[in-house]
Formats: structure tokens, sequence, C-alpha cells
């Protein structure tokens, strides 16, 4: 249905000119975001990854107007809030072998912020000569410059080249298109000797940074078991920092809380985003090892002190949410529910995957990237020409659904806390809008 309100907003990676008008949200409940005219459809994105327990959860809302009557925000410059110090314990707590927690406001942030303290660790060891970074291919990182040259995903950010530094890359192992001539496990072998390889030849190298535990925005890559591993392994072995983004990937939407546990790999620096406040308001922590921290303490007119901040850094409302946030998954015991839910979405890959168009189901925990091209047999791509973003989210919204894809790739990224009943509508009509959309192409 059409809105009548007058539109001065601009959308973020949208072509204005084919989105004239956009649907106008105003109300959520649960799974459901209620447009102006009451229409309902299920937030089967999790409204950009975030959201953990549905929309205008009382638990989390009531922790919000709470703190907004005690103290809605004090800066972190000279003075600290009591909210900032409680989660900053909790994320130590949960985050093994990390020391302290520098606090941003999103996640793109949070990773300027992992590398400048990269970078400072080094210069702050006087081995100054160690600025360079190397991160895997198709990562992603965030917008923000720094972000942007991270994790550089040529389709969005070519046009932006000239304001971004040199990184070194390395393959990514994504098993749908794996070169010819390799198995999986060669081809994984592959990847992590050219790491090595990179590292070994240069003394110059800062910080290896990745997605942990999978790479979504670049084409949802899940890494096979151990790889994470021994990338860490190998970072150590010839002293080059890890930085670890988990800002999409950690608090439960793998199946873990924090992922890197589970793949048993330590990082120097990790950062969380998105989930970490439930997805109700903007907020970042990069958490760094006390071999980091330690780095940055001195006299003051040695200037070892981390130069950064923001306004908002540390701001005691989107803490006070975080708080309940994570007090919430041990109350109902989320991440054992997650389990189950990914149970439930594995029980219907075989199904997905005799689609036609579906080329690829890549799955873990609550993430789901199926990949739609145009022959199976060559693998070859849906032309941009078929709009095939548009169709997906105009038939998915026919199915009651918000959903999207990255590329040709349909993501389904619900809400944490989802139900067994929400997630097979969702499923049921993700198959659905594949179907139609098909026969449309
Ligand atoms: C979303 C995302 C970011 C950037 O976070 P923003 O809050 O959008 O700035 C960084 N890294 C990963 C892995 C992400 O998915």
């Amino acid at each position: 249905m059409k809105n009548t309100m007058a539109s001065f907003v601009w959308h973020p990676y949208t072509q204005m000119k084919d989105w004239p008008k956009f649907d106008v949200i105003s109300k959520g409940r649960g799974m459901w975001l209620y447009d102006i005219h009451g229409n309902a459809m299920m937030d089967g994105v999790a409204s950009m990854w975030c959201n953990v327990w549905g929309h205008s959860n009382k638990e989390l809302t009531d922790s919000m107007i709470k703190q907004a009557r005690r103290l809605q925000h004090s800066s972190l410059f000279n003075l600290t809030n009591d909210r900032a110090e409680e989660l900053a314990e909790k994320l130590v707590k949960l985050a093994p072998g990390m020391h302290r927690v520098f606090y941003s406001d999103d996640g793109s942030t949070a990773m300027e912020i992992s590398a400048k303290m990269a970078l400072q660790y080094w210069y702050n060891k006087g081995e100054k000569k160690k600025t360079k970074f190397v991160s895997l291919e198709n990562g992603y990182h965030g917008d923000t410059a720094g972000a942007m040259s991270l994790g550089y995903v040529p389709l969005f950010f070519s046009k932006f080249k000239p304001m971004l530094f040199p990184v070194l890359r390395t393959p990514s192992p994504n098993r749908y298109r794996i070169p010819n001539g390799y198995s999986f496990d060669d081809y994984q072998e592959f990847c992590l000797d050219k790491i090595e390889q990179i590292l070994a030849k240069n003394d110059n190298i800062a910080a290896f940074v990745m997605e942990s535990g999978a790479q979504i925005a670049g084409g949802v890559v899940i890494y096979p078991k151990g790889f994470q591993k021994k990338i860490s392994k190998i970072c150590k072995k010839y002293n080059v920092l890890l930085i670890l983004d988990e800002i999409a990937t950690g608090f439960g939407r793998l199946g873990s809380m924090i992922e890197y546990k589970d793949q048993e790999s330590i990082p120097d620096i990790v950062s969380f985003g998105k989930m970490l406040s439930g997805g109700y308001l903007p907020l970042a922590a990069t958490l760094a090892t006390k071999k980091i921290y330690d780095s940055f303490l001195g006299e003051y007119k040695d200037m070892k002190h981390f130069f950064h901040g923001h306004t908002f850094t540390g701001n005691p409302l989107a803490c006070a949410i975080a708080l309940a946030n994570i007090s919430l998954y041990k109350k109902y015991n989320l991440i054992s529910k997650i389990k189950k839910r990914a149970i439930q979405i594995q029980s219907r890959i075989k199904e997905i995957s005799n689609l036609d168009l579906v080329g690829d189901v890549r799955h873990k925990g609550l993430l789901m990237g199926i990949e739609l091209v145009s022959n199976k047999k060559t693998k070859d791509p849906v032309s941009p020409q078929k709009r095939l973003p548009q169709k997906i989210f105009t038939e998915s919204k026919k199915n009651g659904i918000y959903q999207r894809t990255l590329g040709n790739i349909v993501m389904v990224i619900p809400p944490l806390a989802i139900s067994e009943k929400e997630l097979d509508f969702l499923l049921d009509g993700t198959i659905k809008t594949i179907k139609n959309v098909s026969a449309q192409i």
C-alpha cells in the first residue's frame, strides 16, 4: 500500500529513483513490523541482523525507561558512569582472554577503533614499522573509511578507493566457488598457506583482520571447522595481532554467545555490535587483552594513551539495555533455543536446495544464505537486469515477510528469539517467494 507522507529521507544502498515511496513502519511487536495502515510483516532480517528478542520487548523497554529517568547520557571523558562500568565487567567476563572495553556507537566505528588500537599498540612498543593490515577477501567490516579499507567488498566500495588505505588480502574459503582442481579441503589449506606466506614474507604487518565464524555481507561464507583456529596460530607464530569482528556473528547468531570461543581462537582485539543492545540502540564495544591494554600505560608525557573517543562513547542508556539484553540470554536460555531453531532450518535445507534457481544454501545457527544462480551446473549468477533483489523484496512482502537479498543471495536472518512456529512461517514464505520469483525469471 502506498503511503501519503512526504519523504525527505535519503535511504542507504538504495537507488532512490526506483523507490519514490517506502512502506512507513510505525509499530513493532515481537517478530512483526506494522506500517502506518496497520499492515503486518515479519521482520525476516532482524532489522539488519541486530534484533534479538523481537520488537517492543517489555523487559528491554522497561530497562530503557528506567535508565532514561535516571541518566540519559554523561561523557566518558574524565568521568565514568555506572552502566558503562557494569556492562564492561559483564563483557570482560563473557569474552575469554579480554581485559578492557572501549565503547563506540556502531560496528564501523568499533572496527576503526580495532585498527587504531593495533597500530598504536605497535607504536607504543617501539615497533613503528608494523603498520600494515591483512584481511580476508570479501570480508566486510563497515562503511567508514578505515572499515571499508579493511573489508573491501568491490561492488560496494570501488568508487571510494581514493580514500582507502591499502590492505593485503588472502582468499576466503567459499565452498561453493572453489577454483577448478581443488577439493574443499585442499582449498582451505591453500587459503591458510597464503596467509602464512604473507605473514612470513612481510615483517611490517600489524594485524590480521577477519569476521569471526563466518563472513556475512561478503557472501555468507561459513568457515570450515579449524580454519579460524589455524589462522590464530599463524598470527601467534609471526607475532601479528589477530583482530576479530564479531559484530554480526557474536551474541548468538551462529549458535554461540562468543563465537571465537567455539572456534578455539583467542583474538588480541575483538568487536561486538549489532545484537549487543538487543538491537534497540546503537552501541558497539571493542575489547582488548591485557597485553594490548598495558602497552597504552605510561607517563602522561609519553603520550601512550589511546587517542580516540566519541561524543556518545559509553552512553548509559545503550549500556543499560545491553545489560538487560545479556541477562535475558540466561533467563530464557536463548543459546540452546537457537540451537534447536538451527536444527529446524537444517531439516529444510534439502527442500530449499531442490528449488529452481537455488545454487547453494549455506547455514549456521540463525544465519542462512540462499545463493540463487541462473544455471545450477555452470553456477552463473542471475544477471542484474533481472532485478532479483527488487523481485525478492516484492514477492516476500506478498508473503507477509520483510526480506532482503545481498546481491543474488536471499538472506534469512531472523530475530534470535523466533519461535518454532514463526520460523516455519518464515521458511515457508521464503520457499514460496523463491518459487514465485523463479517463475518470473
Ligand atoms: C554490520 C557490520 C559491521 C558494521 O556495523 P555498523 O553498525 O553497520 O556500522 C561491521 N562488521 C560486520 C561483520 C557487520 O556485519
